[in-house]
């Protein structure tokens, strides 16, 4: 687990939530910030919160049972705190239900090397050890079908060309310098907003190759994986998620590293031979899933709502630390904070862990369509008027910099005053900047204040 800092973090989004009660022309209340640094700092359950998310329940796949049992462990946590309205909300429907028990992969000939990688999501297993030559087929596309045709059956194929693994010269991550935010703040006008990902797009093309590689007969699928060199393997989906998507054979993502070994001994005509095992289970039927809320009542504008949130779910091929257990475990300790202290805030808190962020914000956006607006029609409900603010923490761990106004310079102000106290932890940031890729987007969308931060 990298050093994580989510002590700072938290400082800044309890504050967040507390100052938030208060209008623009109000100060900041020192004693409460005091009172929540000290209890971040000296008392602070964060990293055990973490623990239980990442070490001890693992993966969290949208519905698989790692999901499960740390949404079951956290209902708990927060109903120890004394938070109140704990409870599973339903959305849906999702889609299929998948996990995996058991991986292994080895290159068998022409030498013994133990193989890294790990199975892509939505993919079947393998029904026992499958051993064979693995046979090079680059097929990105409809375009690589008739090349193909009639020469996969009964065999292991190798998907992808080899992929270049450059030496590295930069450092794998790199906080922002104060020159990068310098540049990030000095915008005038609001950028950052990239063009609709066309998920459709993707999906009709993943599952044409799935459905042919499934008629061809082949076997067992093989990849490098779209990223990741240096042992690194980013397993992403092999399959579609949704019912009705094509079932392909079973895909594993491989090191690049190893994977181009297998490439370089099939082109030189080695015959190479490697062994996989997947155990996996596939439940193609659509299934719901539930976004985690909880809420800290408040006392003279108690139907009013601050919301903070995180994306509970993560990938299947790491613990989901950085993304996104620790902006979940910061949610989860900022609300400890505030119910501990027992700050009497007008406003309610009302936290939300959302499932399905990795599948396109499927659990925010699922619930900002229950509770405040359509946002094909925008129509909004009463709610919409009542919630005073949406917080996001999702991009990884580190400190908050400071934060992105999604084109709301009207939240300026507020936001300066609200940092200030935080100058000294190296939170000042405000720019008028779009950040997109999390679950502040579906607030955003139907003209809610969401807010995520640098
Ligand atoms: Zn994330």
């Amino acid at each position: 687990m990298p050093a994580l800092r989510p002590h700072l973090s938290l400082a800044i989004l309890l504050l967040l939530a507390a100052a938030s009660t208060l209008t623009a022309t109000e100060p900041v209340d020192l004693a409460v910030i005091h009172k929540i640094k000290q209890e971040a700092f000296a008392n602070s359950k964060v990293m055990d919160h973490l623990f239980h998310l990442t070490d001890v329940h693992g993966p969290r796949l949208t519905n698989s049972p790692g999901f499960h049992s740390a949404a079951d462990w956290t209902v708990e946590r927060l109903k120890s705190m004394g938070l109140t309205k704990v409870n599973k909300e339903k959305w849906g429907p999702f889609g299929k239900t998948w996990n995996y028990t058991r991986f292994s992969a080895h290159l068998l000939k022409p030498s013994y090397s133990p193989l890294i990688g790990f199975p892509m999501a939505w993919t079947p297993g393998t029904n026992g050890a499958l051993k064979g030559e693995p046979i090079l087929a680059v097929i990105k596309d409809e375009k690589d079908f008739p090349k193909w045709k009639g020469k996969l059956a009964g065999r292991i194929v190798l998907i992808d060309e080899a992929r270049e693994t450059p030496l590295l010269f930069k450092p794998l991550a790199q906080r922002y310098s104060e020159k990068d935010l310098d540049d990030i703040e000095a915008g005038l006008v609001p950028v950052g907003k990239r063009p609709e990902f066309d998920r459709e797009a993707r999906r009709k093309a993943m599952n044409a190759r799935a459905k042919f590689l499934r008629e061809e007969g082949a076997t067992l699928v093989v990849t490098a994986g779209a990223k990741g060199d240096g042992g690194t393997v980013f397993a992403a989906a092999g399959g579609g998620y949704r019912e009705g998507d094509e079932v392909p054979p079973p895909m594993i993502a491989l090191t690049p590293e190893h994977y181009n070994r297998i490439v370089r001994l099939v082109k030189e005509k080695q015959a190479p031979e490697i062994e996989v095992e997947v155990a996996a289970t596939l439940d193609n039927k659509a299934a719901g899933s539930y976004n985690i809320l909880a809420e800290l009542p408040g006392t003279t504008k108690k139907e009013e709502v601050v919301m903070i949130g995180a994306h509970f779910d993560s990938w299947h091929g790491g613990t989901g630390a950085t993304d996104n257990g620790a902006g979940s475990a910061v949610m989860i300790e900022a609300m400890r904070i505030l119910k501990a202290l027992d700050v009497k805030l007008p406003r309610t808190v009302r936290i939300a862990l959302w499932s399905g962020e990795e599948n396109g914000l499927l659990g925010s956006r699922a619930y900002v369509k229950e509770h405040f607006a359509n946002p094909e029609d925008m129509k909004t409900t009463e709610q919409h008027a009542k919630l005073a603010a949406y917080f996001n923490y999702d991009n990884g761990s580190g400190k908050i910099r400071g934060v992105y106004l999604q084109g709301n310079d009207m939240m300026r102000p507020i936001f300066e005053a609200w940092f200030a106290p935080f100058h000294d932890l190296g939170a000042a940031r405000v720019t008028i900047r779009n950040t997109t890729g999390t679950d502040h987007l579906a607030f955003d969308s139907v003209g809610l204040p969401g807010f995520q931060f640098i």
